[in-house]
């Protein structure tokens, strides 16, 4: 994993090394990442891990598959299962 030395620099994505250029529309990424503090098992450890579309949404399946083991037993199943991890919808300009 590489973080870009340029402000414009191209970001690959780190799974399978695509890249985030979508022609006339700057970079498309995620980006799953964390800071480990005091208490944490991995205190003082920091990750970045830049993902393109396709990893990102991959990523996420295998997420959401995770979470429905662990609330498999659980009465309270989400409605939509869609929704997991998005926090917003049509932010077409940023806002959040
Ligand atoms: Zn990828």
């Amino acid at each position: 994993m590489q973080e870009p030395t340029r402000l414009h620099a191209e970001i690959v994505c780190d799974v399978c090394g695509s890249h985030t250029q979508v022609l006339g529309f700057g970079q498309q990424f995620g980006t799953l990442q964390a800071s480990w503090g005091y208490g944490s098992q991995h205190d003082g450890e920091v990750y970045r891990v830049h993902l393109c579309e396709p990893c990102f949404f991959c990523t996420l399946a295998n997420l959401r598959r995770e979470q429905r083991i662990h609330t498999m037993f659980d009465d309270d199943q989400p409605a939509d299962e869609h929704e997991f991890g998005r926090i917003a919808r049509d932010n077409f300009f940023g806002d959040v």
